[in-house]
C-alpha cells in the first residue's frame, strides 16, 4: 500500500506475520507495525474498508450458493482482555449477518471430552461461502491444556502436528485460514481488569479465573511462543497483533481480512440463463407503467454495479502494484494488463447497458400496444 493509502505503509500481512526467529519476549504490544497514523486515521479507514469487505463477503456468499467450495476461517486467540470479543464483533458488524458464523469455545463439555480434541472444531467449520470466526479455538488444547496440566505432556505435544495436518486439509478443501493472536502487555491487561472491577456495567465480564490465569502469565507466554514456532505454516500463518491499542488491532485485522479476500479474486457468478431472454418473459406480465419505471432505473442500477466492480478492481490493481517493485517491469506490465482488462470490462458493461435500454424501450412500447389493444377489445 502506497503512502497516503489510508495509513498503511506496509501490507499488515507482511508486517505482522510470524517469521522464523520470532520472539514474543521482544514483541512490542503497544506498537503499530505497518501503520502510519493516529486513531482517527484508523477509524476513518475502517469505514472505507467496511463497504469493500461487505461487497467481497457478498460475492463469496454468492459463490457458495452456486456450488463454490471456498470459505474463510478467522481464528482469534488472546489472553483475557486482549479484545477478542471486540474484534469479532467489529468484523461481524461490517458484513451481512447471514454471511458470517461465530463460534466461541469454552471448556469442553463432557460429550466433547469423550471425542478427539478436533471433533468440536470440525463441527463448527464455516460452510462454503461463509466467513467463520472462532473466538478461542483448537489452540486452547495446546495453551490452557498445557499451562494448567489438563492433559499429559505426550498428549498435547503431538497436537501441534495434528493441528498442522488438520489445517492443511482444511486449506486444501478450499478454506482460507487466518490466525490472529491478540497480544496485550501485562500492564495494560492489569489496567483493563481493574476497569472491569471498577465499572458496574463491566463486572459481568470479570471472573476470578482471570486473576488466576494472569498469575500464569509467563507460562502462557511460553505456550504462545511454542504455538507460533510450531504452527505458523505457509498454508495457515499466524499474525501476531499488538493489542494495547484496540483501534490498531481492529484496523489491522480488518485490513488483513480485506486484503485476503481481494486476493481471492471473487467475481459474481454467471447465471445459466440469459438476462435478455428472461427480461422478455418477465415483461409479458408487466404494465407499461412499471416497465417505464424500470427503464428509468436502468442507468442508475447498472452504473452503481459498475462503480462497485471498479472499486474492487482498483484494489486488485493496488495490491499488484504493491507486490511488485516500482522498477519491476513485469509488475508494471501486469498492472497495465489489469487496467486494460478493467477498461475492457467496463466497455462491455456499458455496451450491454445500451442494449438493455433499447430492449426495455421496445418492451414499454409492446406493453402499451398490448394495453391499448386490450382496452379496444373491451
Ligand atoms: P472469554 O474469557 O473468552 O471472554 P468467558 O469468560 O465467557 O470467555 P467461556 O467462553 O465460557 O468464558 O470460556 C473461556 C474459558 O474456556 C477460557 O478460560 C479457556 O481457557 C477455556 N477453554 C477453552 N477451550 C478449552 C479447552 N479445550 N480445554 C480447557 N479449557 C478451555
Amino acid at each position: 500500500m502506497g503512502k497516503g493509502h489510508g495509513g498503511w505503509t506496509e501490507d499488515p500481512r507482511e508486517a505482522l506475520r510470524v517469521r522464523p526467529g520470532f520472539s514474543l519476549d521482544e514483541f512490542d504490544r503497544g506498537a503499530k507495525p505497518g501503520f502510519h497514523g493516529k486513531k482517527s486515521d484508523g477509524k476513518a479507514l475502517g469505514k472505507d474498508r467496511g463497504a469493500l469487505l461487505s461487497e467481497l463477503q457478498e460475492r463469496l456468499f454468492a459463490e457458495g450458493r452456486i456450488g463454490g467450495k471456498r470459505s474463510v476461517l478467522c481464528v482469534v486467540q488472546g489472553l483475557d482482555t486482549a479484545g477478542k470479543g471486540g474484534v469479532t464483533r467489529h468484523v461481524m458488524s461490517m458484513v451481512d449477518p447471514q454471511g458470517v458464523a461465530l463460534h466461541s469455545f469454552g471448556p469442553p463439555t463432557e460429550e466433547e471430552l469423550e471425542h478427539h480434541f478436533l471433533w468440536r472444531i470440525r463441527g463448527a467449520l464455516p460452510r462454503p461461502g461463509l466467513i467463520g470466526v472462532f473466538d478461542r479455538s483448537h489452540y486452547e488444547d495446546v495453551l490452557v491444556v498445557r499451562v494448567d496440566d489438563l492433559a499429559p505432556r505426550n498428549v498435547w505435544e503431538r497436537r501441534y502436528d495434528e493441528i498442522n495436518g488438520f489445517e492443511k486439509d482444511l486449506v486444501d478443501s478450499g478454506t482460507i485460514v487466518l490466525k490472529f493472536a491478540l497480544m496485550v502487555s501485562k500492564d495494560e491487561q492489569g489496567v483493563r481488569l481493574m476497569d472491569r472491577l471498577d465499572r458496574p456495567d463491566k463486572r459481568w465480564k470479570f471472573s476470578r479465573n482471570d486473576v488466576r490465569t494472569r498469575g500464569r502469565w509467563d507460562a502462557y507466554q511460553q505456550a504462545y511462543q511454542a504455538v507460533f514456532e510450531r504452527t505458523s505454516t505457509d498454508w495457515a500463518p499466524w499474525y501476531v497483533i499488538p493489542a494495547d491499542h484496540k483501534w490498531y488491532s481492529r484496523t489491522a485485522i480488518t485490513e488483513i481480512l480485506t486484503q485476503t479476500m481481494i486476493d481471492m479474486d471473487l467475481g459474481w457468478p454467471e447465471p445459466d440463463w440469459d438476462p435478455f431472454g428472461m427480461r422478455e418473459e418477465l415483461a409479458v406480465e408487466m404494465s407499461s407503467r412499471a416497465l417505464k419505471t424500470s427503464l428509468s432505473d436502468t442507468v442508475d442500477n447498472v452504473e452503481s454495479a459498475i462503480a462497485e466492480d471498479a472499486a474492487v478492481q482498483r484494489e486488485e490493481v493496488a495490491v499488484q502494484v504493491e507486490d511488485g517493485d516500482i522498477d519491476d517491469a513485469p509488475a508494471r506490465a501486469e498492472e497495465r494488463a489489469t487496467l486494460a482488462e478493467v477498461k475492457a470490462q467496463r466497455a462491455e458493461r456499458l455496451a450491454e447497458l445500451m442494449r438493455t435500454r433499447q430492449q426495455k424501450e421496445r418492451l414499454v412500447e409492446q406493453a402499451r400496444a398490448r394495453e391499448t389493444h386490450g382496452r379496444g377489445g373491451e
